[in-house]
């Protein structure tokens, strides 16, 4: 069947743009793109076109030139932040896989140490180990994490007790209303708890993003206590930066939280959930309600620390005490909890976004029933919603 002409109008009007762009160089036209290759969920259809930009400036000559045509774009990094849709998708995928990484010393009226530039298309965890294998401390809590160094700022990336934000220098970005590429500052960014100005937003591209490091071997203080254990440190004392690493990977790996191609636990969206924050004045209440459900001292066990804007709780321990055990709903589900972290959907190989969706929309409203708490996803939701 052929479309409606005013998609087809759309069809031969973006056809045109990819042409256009055939001599951009650095700049490759995918044939036959499905997103379900493209995200660690496993999951999404097909989009018009998929462009694979190994510059800056294929991806701002690609995303400039979409954007005045007023063709619909997903920049897309590592897919691992990302629920896309099935189907046939009205968008044309721009991947940001320009890789370069440099080293400089810091400008002597600053902070002082090493400035790492790194491309936003270069895998964040190659970044990581580069900078660890050197012996420079600050992203070694952040290893073992999915994805692109581009898309760090986009959710103030972060795990034991670090996030991009406190190490970050300056990000480079292609601003899409502006058309111009330029150098900002974090206080730019807008970072906050797994969100930034980027975040859903879709209005600047990273380009570049550069990293304040430790020359002196010294990782940044560790203040998450179960990892603190395990490196026998006191929360807040610095400990080598490749010990650190390998001790992260072998949490991450216990927890299902780094990618494998042999783990279907690992095939998510990494947590799907955000830790959600309420008000303390709801403290009360939803201790109460715990209390109902599971008795007081479960209530008093609730994990509950200090946030900006209330009391951060706990989404995998909510998620487990309103009835959701790893692997639900059952071992042949095709998408299921992982079995190692109720916090993470997982896609055992067949599962559609549809199916994703459902477990997805049956955790968040059990948990609302269960304790009068909303959950909020983490991923970015393309096509579809929750
Ligand atoms: C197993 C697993 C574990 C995870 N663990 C963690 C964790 O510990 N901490 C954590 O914070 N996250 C975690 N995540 C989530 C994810 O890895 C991060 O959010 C990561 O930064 C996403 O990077 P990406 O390149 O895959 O982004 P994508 O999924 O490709 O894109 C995500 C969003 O960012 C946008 N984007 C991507 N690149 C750019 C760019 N260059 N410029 C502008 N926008 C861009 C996209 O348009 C999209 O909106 C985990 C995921 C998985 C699968």
């Amino acid at each position: 069947m052929l479309p409606p002409s005013s998609d087809r109008r759309t069809a031969d009007h973006a056809d045109d743009v990819i042409r256009g762009l055939s001599d951009v160089a650095g700049l490759r036209v995918v044939p036959d793109p499905r997103l379900a290759d493209l995200t660690t969920l496993r999951i999404g259809g097909r989009p018009r076109a998929l462009l694979e930009c190994e510059t800056a400036h294929a991806v701002t000559a690609a995303v400039g030139a979409l954007d005045a045509a007023g063709v619909p774009v997903l920049v897309l990094g590592g897919g691992s932040n990302l629920v896309v849709a099935g189907g046939d998708l009205d968008m044309v995928v721009v991947a940001v896989r320009n890789r370069e990484i440099g080293y400089r010393e810091a400008d002597a009226g600053g902070a002082g140490g090493i400035i790492v530039r790194a491309g936003a298309g270069l895998t964040w965890d190659d970044l990581v180990a580069d900078t660890v294998g050197r012996g420079y401390g600050g992203l070694e809590c952040l290893s073992g994490i999915p994805g692109s160094v581009g898309a760090t700022p986009v959710q103030n990336v972060g795990a034991y007790g670090v996030e991009v934000a406190q190490v970050l220098h300056r990000v480079r970005w292609y601003d899409r209303a502006a058309g111009t590429d330029e150098w900002v500052e974090p206080a730019a960014l807008g970072l906050a708890y797994r969100t930034s100005v980027l975040k859903n937003t879709g209005t600047a591209v990273v380009l570049e993003v550069e990293f304040r490091l430790d020359p002196a071997g010294r990782s940044e203080p560790i203040r998450y206590a179960e990892l603190a254990g395990r490196l026998g440190v006191a929360p807040g004392e610095r400990a080598d930066p490749a010990v650190v690493r390998r001790t992260v990977l072998e949490l991450r790996r216990g927890k299902g939280m780094v990618l494998d191609d042999d783990d279907a636990d690992t095939w998510s969206a990494g947590s799907f959930f955000t830790n959600p924050v309420v008000p303390e004045e709801r403290l009360p209440t939803v201790r109460s309600r715990v209390t109902e459900r599971l008795g007081a001292e479960q209530a008093e066990q609730m994990p509950a620390f200090a946030a900006a804007g209330g009391v951060k709780l706990s989404a995998g321990w909510l998620i487990e005490r309103a009835g959701f055990g790893k692997g639900h709903p059952s071992s042949s589900s095709p998408a299921r909890l992982s079995t190692k972290h109720t916090l993470a959907l997982t896609n055992r190989g067949s599962a559609t976004a549809d199916d994703v969706i459902a477990l997805a929309r049956e955790v968040r409203d059990g948990v609302f029933e269960a304790f009068g708490v909303e959950l909020h996803p983490e991923p970015v939701w393309v096509g579809c919603s929750i």
